[in-house]
């Protein structure tokens, strides 16, 4: 099953990119404050950022990885852990992995894409 990770692959194709996470980690998208809410260029970040389940830091760029031996259960299961420690109710695992899978089969392994609030896109290649 494919999966969406932290990457700092095309960082930098936009001016306000950035990369806090730990490359390779599993990433959620969470909710977006007023700051954003209207524009993913925002003062916040939060609008154009995936967040990444193990650091809990963002990142603007995310890969579309082939997650190798992983389960729906398995990818569930990863995120009510990283939910819950970063103080999230873990019950929104099973509808939040649902939506992640969903974003990640639009395109094949290896993509990098970007978030601009509920839309995804792909980066060409640098
Ligand atoms: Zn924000």
């Amino acid at each position: 099953m494919r999966g969406l990770v932290a990457t700092a692959r095309t960082q930098g194709q936009r001016d306000n990119d950035f990369d806090f996470c730990v490359e390779g980690e599993l990433v959620w998208i969470g909710l977006v404050c007023a700051r954003d809410e209207a524009d993913p260029d925002g003062g916040c970040g939060c609008g154009r950022a995936f967040s990444g389940l193990n650091s809990h830091r963002a990142t603007t760029t995310a890969r579309v990885a082939e997650l190798a031996g992983f389960t729906g259960d398995d990818y569930v299961e990863a995120l009510r852990s990283g939910l819950a420690q970063a103080g999230w109710p873990p019950n929104l695992a099973g509808e939040l992995a649902g939506d992640m899978l969903a974003i990640a089969a639009h395109w094949p392994a290896g993509t990098v894409i970007e978030r601009r609030l509920d839309q995804f896109q792909a980066r060409g290649a640098t």
